[in-house]
């Protein structure tokens, strides 16, 4: 894994990161999961294939959950339950949360909450996360790019170190 740059500015922090294959992002997941608290909002953007899910499936391993995660694209979300709970998002059929959806009673809730396509339910999320967008740069290299803003700023400075 490498860093590219690390950038601040107001209560923003950014940063960069080349991965070069899936066991870089399970090792990626894994640090990340150290970080999480409950309230924990997580958003993933990148196209169909980038990672998201794969992302958060070796996220739920770091977080001791036995489970197999996969994508939650037909069913909104999934619920995982532990010492802190996860509530796995995939909003990508969604445009806005329209009212047959509680999802931010999960997204304001306890536990840490991961949002695939998080810019489709943008107005209903707090102004801090933690947000990473995936790029497919090579069939298994991937850049990540991390945005933390306020309490999340200084997960960006730990993932860094
Ligand atoms: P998304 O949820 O973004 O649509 P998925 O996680 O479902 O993407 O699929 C990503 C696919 O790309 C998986 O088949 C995974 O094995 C593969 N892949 C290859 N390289 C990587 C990488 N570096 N990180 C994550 N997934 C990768
Ligand atoms: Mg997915």
């Amino acid at each position: 894994m490498s860093y590219e740059t690390i950038l601040k500015s107001g209560d923003k922090m950014y940063t960069e990161k080349i991965i070069h294959d899936v066991s870089e992002m399970k090792e990626f997941a894994f640090q990340v999961s150290e970080f999480l608290f409950n309230g924990f909002v997580l958003c993933l953007e990148g196209d169909l294939g980038a990672g998201k899910t794969t992302f958060t499936k070796y996220l739920g391993k770091g977080m001791g959950f036995e489970d197999n995660i996969n994508s939650p694209t037909f069913t909104i979300m999934k619920i995982y339950e532990g010492p802190i709970n996860l509530y796995h998002m995939d909003v990508y059929r969604l445009n806005g949360i329209g009212a047959d959806y509680d999802l931010e009673e999960y997204i304001y809730g306890d536990g840490v909450c991961v949002i695939e396509w998080y810019k489709n339910i943008i107005h209903s999320l707090p102004k801090d996360k933690l947000v990473i967008e995936i790029e497919i740069i090579g069939e298994t290299k991937r850049l990540l790019k991390i945005e933390g803003t306020g309490v999340y700023e200084q997960i960006i400075q730990k993932i860094s170190n």
